[in-house]
């Protein structure tokens, strides 16, 4: 009887052992491409990947980010000047962030939600603070962190505005000072895009925070420290002179040709050695690559980005492509690296789907050219300018562009009625601010 029983349990193991073997060679046998990074490079390759590779069953999708959601930093300036009694923190989350469950819902992609700590570019492995992911085709899309240039103190006085995190923080810090205090500076340090954009919507917030504790918002002083010669440097002159007029006839002062030299806890030291009392500062002056660690030596250029070929992937490592703020392509034209904006994130992401999934096929690469230029700076309520090349219009209708493309951007990462209504709930928080 034993020996029947015993024959009976190893023809049962044989079975389940063959189903094993069959379904791990199955796993063995599934190409992976990974996307490190769920933001709008990764967001968008992961999407055109899905819709290019997604239904073969002989291809797996895995997107790894650190946190659930994506997060949409053209809003945050909005954020970090949302009035704390009218809009609490867990809501402002859901203003400028969007869970990468709602994005992937219906789509062959699998989020997962790990930290990177290294990658091994060679044995095709990612170590993440929970396990090692390995990977046939890799696109590292990891994004920027603050830039401080080295200036002293800058790191532990400054407040960057990169973060769902950084805009909660700085909004509480303004309503502390405006509690406790009776006049004060707030100083931003860097007169680029989310300088400007910040700046125009404190002024708002300063007024309805003294108006909440009776103070005077004349008292509270907004100053720009910019080392160019005026606000946007590199767009266009009509633009930096909108953005000054705008921004001065808030009160806001802008300071030119002038760098931060030194942060201390109350006071900035500027390059010409004044010193100028501050109880805020923001510092939005630079970015530079996150910078993740790679076993290999990879080149970089002096912001720390990887060098990308004109295909998007590396010289040493066809498999592996680089999108975003943490890539170095240039532009054929200038030879200058393509500037860190979220547009070209878009556009680099996607074509390196296209890429990826070319090589998967293996048909020749295609070379990347940059996206359409094209900008629309909100600067304070319901005013805006709209940049492109050949066209600038500003004012109310340049707030209705603004707004028409932030519905455009959800309604390309979002099935219809949820974009509407991600879209419809951020301005009914926003407008509050205006
Ligand atoms: C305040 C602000 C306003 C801006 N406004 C505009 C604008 O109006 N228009 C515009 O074109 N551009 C704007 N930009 C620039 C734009 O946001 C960036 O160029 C864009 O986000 C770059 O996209 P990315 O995909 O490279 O990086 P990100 O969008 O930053 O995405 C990187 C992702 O990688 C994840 N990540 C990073 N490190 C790790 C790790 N070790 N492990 C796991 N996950 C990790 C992050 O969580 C993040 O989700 C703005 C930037 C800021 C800060």
């Amino acid at each position: 009887m034993a020996s029947i029983f015993s024959l009976k349990k190893i023809r049962f193991c044989d079975i389940i052992n063959k189903i094993g073997k069959a379904k791990l060679k199955q796993n063995q046998e599934k190409k992976r491409v990974v996307i490190l990074g769920g933001g709008f490079a990764g967001v968008s390759a992961s999407l055109a990947l899905s819709e290019y590779i997604g239904d073969n069953p002989e291809y797996e999708i895995v997107l790894i980010d650190r946190h659930d959601y994506h997060l949409y930093h053209a809003a945050l300036y909005e954020a970090a000047t949302t009035e704390h009694r009218q809009i609490a923190a867990r809501k402002v989350k859901k203003t400028v962030t969007i869970p990468l469950g709602d994005i992937f819902r219906k789509r062959s992609v699998k989020v997962f939600k790990a930290f990177v700590e290294k990658v091994d570019l060679g044995n095709g492995q990612i170590m993440t603070d929970s396990r090692v992911v390995y990977f046939d085709y890799l696109l590292i899309a990891l994004g920027s962190i603050a830039d401080f240039y080295g200036i002293p103190g800058l790191d532990k006085y400054g407040f960057t505005l990169k973060s769902l995190e950084d805009a909660v923080m700085i909004r509480n810090r303004i309503e502390d000072i405006i509690s406790k205090k009776d006049s004060g500076q707030i100083i931003i340090g860097g007169g680029g895009f989310a300088g400007v954009e910040f700046a125009g919507e404190l002024r708002n917030l300063i007024k309805h925070e003294c108006k909440a504790h009776g103070k005077k918002p004349e008292n509270f002083k907004i100053m720009i420290v910019e080392g160019a010669i005026n606000y946007l440097p590199g767009l266009s002159e009509k633009v930096s002179k909108l953005v000054a007029a705008r921004l001065a006839g808030l009160g806001i002062e802008g300071r030119f040709s002038t760098l931060l030299t030194h942060a201390e806890k109350d006071f900035l030291t500027l390059n010409n050695k004044e010193q100028v009392a501050c109880d805020l500062l923001i510092w939005t002056g630079g970015v530079r690559s996150c910078r993740l660690p790679v076993l290999e030596d990879l080149e970089r250029d002096k912001k720390d980005r990887t060098a990308a070929t004109e295909f998007l992937n590396l010289k040493k490592f066809p498999n592996v492509f680089v999108a975003g703020d943490d890539a170095c392509i240039l532009d054929p034209q200038t030879k200058k690296p393509l500037p860190q904006t979220a547009q070209e994130a878009i556009h680099q992401g996607r074509h390196a789907a296209k890429n990826i999934y070319r090589l998967v096929q293996g048909r020749p690469l295609l070379p990347y050219h940059s996206g359409p230029v094209r900008f629309v700076i909100p600067v304070s309520g319901k005013y805006a300018i709209l940049y492109t090349p050949n066209l600038i219009i500003h004012g109310l209708f340049g707030w209705l562009i603004r707004k028409t493309a932030d519905l455009r951007y959800f309604l390309s990462v979002l099935p219809f009625f949820t974009a509407l209504r991600y879209w419809l709930f951020e301005n009914e928080i926003f407008m509050k601010n205006d």
